[in-house]
């Protein structure tokens, strides 16, 4: 019922392919997603009732702005006072006998947490989700060190015997239909064929992990709240399984990025009540669990991790997306997401903040995100933490454009509009040109080159242009 040693191995090298593939962007990702009509279909409605199922949430309470005004407000003084708070909270958890550590990059956070596996001769470990163990590829890294990482959140189960990355934040395998997962259950688990029956596959799901939380040593959990005040940890999960693998642990390790911190416990009011509600439209999280400190005779370990983070601080136009509790409501409403499915971001975090996000980490690789967006600003008015996310994606735009990572087309065929749109007899004599080669030579338009023609009909063009009829009209 466990995974094998062979197929851990093939896991990690395809996890790696997809996350690290970087001679294709998103654009064409997307139009690998887009071959499977029927998927798009079904991923765009599921979505979209997950969307719907948030504002019927967040309609169902009355203070709902004053809430997300509130929660950004409480954001906005963290990351303008965020060095003072992370000391605060680094002098808590030391006080309550945590071990702290911290982590400039992911390279340094894999090692921290590889460290502490040696020192007590462990190779197996449990994780419940976290996405920055994704930003830092952890499993990738364990796993060629020989160590065995089973992601105890079922979501993230499944995409890792599916040898996937998540493609969402907060359901990791949306992209995948229930058929598929009973397929590949009986593939990997040994569960009848044809046997799909999501109570069925559940139940299987839970007798597998059984052994792993009682016989692993080490529980890794993410962290969605750090309180300053406290020192304490508060993590969010419908399944239980962090508590579960931490309770049953001897040594928690709970990694987090450092823009984590609220400064006070009754802080955690305002974003529980918005997180979940935003998330999925549930009113809160089934298990909103917190870690204080290690019971007697156990550990317990805080990774502050910044990968980053400081430096985005330091951008004026990005860094209030920093605010983000990674809720996805950003990803259920986008257009472009939900028809290109989260593995054409190729990286971690995905959506509208993800495109945000990643060009900070690397810009040329991730230059095609921030062109991921149709602007619409949909994003920013679900974000409840009120990050301007169209804004900043626009913005984005701007500094590529400037840096030369721009892509040739688009740069050369912005140029080309600058010039005829500067001009009104250049635009004149463009239209006219256009008109007549669309009339005589349908076909130097209406072929596979041109990317409009591809999905769609090319207009009838119009016999005049409305210069010339308003010309003509206003002389009446
Ligand atoms: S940017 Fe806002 S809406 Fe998107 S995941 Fe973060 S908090 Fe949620």
């Amino acid at each position: 019922m466990t995974q094998t040693g062979h197929h851990r191995n093939i896991n990690a090298g395809n996890k790696n392919n997809i996350m690290q593939n970087t001679s294709k962007d998103h654009a064409k990702l997307a139009q690998q997603f887009n071959k499977d009509e029927e998927r798009v279909d079904w991923h765009d409605e599921t979505l979209w009732w997950i969307r719907q199922k948030r504002d019927k949430a967040a309609h169902g309470i009355a203070e709902w702005e004053a809430l997300r005004e509130t929660a950004s407000q409480i954001k906005n003084n963290v990351l303008a006072n965020l060095s003072g708070y992370l000391i605060q909270f680094e002098e808590n958890l030391k006080a309550n006998s945590v071990i702290v550590h911290w982590a400039a990059d992911a390279q340094e956070h894999n090692e921290i947490v590889y460290s502490i596996l040696q020192k007590h001769g462990v190779n197996r470990m449990m994780k419940s989700k976290s996405m920055l163990t994704e930003e830092c590829h952890l499993n990738e890294f364990l796993e060629e060190k020989k160590i065995e990482v089973i992601d105890t959140d079922l979501g993230e189960r499944i995409v890792q015997l599916a040898e996937e990355p998540p493609s969402h934040i907060v359901l990791p395998c949306i992209h995948k239909q229930k058929e598929e997962i009973g397929q590949l259950f009986h593939e990997m688990l040994g569960t009848p064929a044809g046997n799909s029956d999501p109570q069925f596959l559940t139940s299987v799901a839970r007798e597998h992990m059984r052994d792993t939380f009682l016989t692993r040593k080490v529980a890794l959990t993410g962290v969605n709240f750090a309180v300053a005040e406290t020192g304490e940890i508060v993590v969010c999960t419908n399944e239980g399984n962090a508590d579960m693998g931490v309770h049953l642990a001897d040594v928690h390790i709970a990694c987090m990025g450092i823009e984590k911190i609220i400064p006070l416990r009754k802080h955690l009011g305002y974003f529980l009540r918005l997180l979940t509600r935003s998330a999925t439209g549930q009113p809160i999280t089934t298990y909103s669990s917190h870690f204080k400190k290690p019971r007697k005779g156990k550990e317990m370990h805080v990774v502050l991790v910044d990968n980053g983070r400081s430096v985005h601080l330091g951008k004026a136009d990005f860094r209030n997306s920093l605010k983000c509790i990674r809720c996805a409501a950003c990803f259920n409403t986008c257009p472009v997401y939900i028809r290109s499915g989260g593995h054409s971001y190729h990286t971690a975090v995905a959506g509208p903040i993800g495109s945000i996000l990643a060009p900070n980490l690397d810009l040329k690789k991730y230059a095609d995100l921030p062109f991921a967006s149709t602007l619409c600003g949909s994003c920013s008015n679900v974000c409840p933490v009120k990050i301007d996310i169209h804004d900043q994606l626009y913005k984005w735009r701007q500094v590529l454009v400037k840096e030369g990572y721009a892509p040739a087309a688009k740069k050369i065929g912005m140029q080309g509009m600058s010039f005829t749109l500067s001009s009104p007899s250049v635009y004149h004599i463009a239209g006219k040109a256009g008109r007549w080669f669309m009339r005589n030579t349908p076909f130097i338009l209406n072929n596979d080159l041109n990317p409009w023609y591809k999905q769609r009909e090319m207009p009838e063009p119009p016999k005049q242009s409305f210069t010339d009829w308003y010309k003509k009209n206003r002389k009446k």
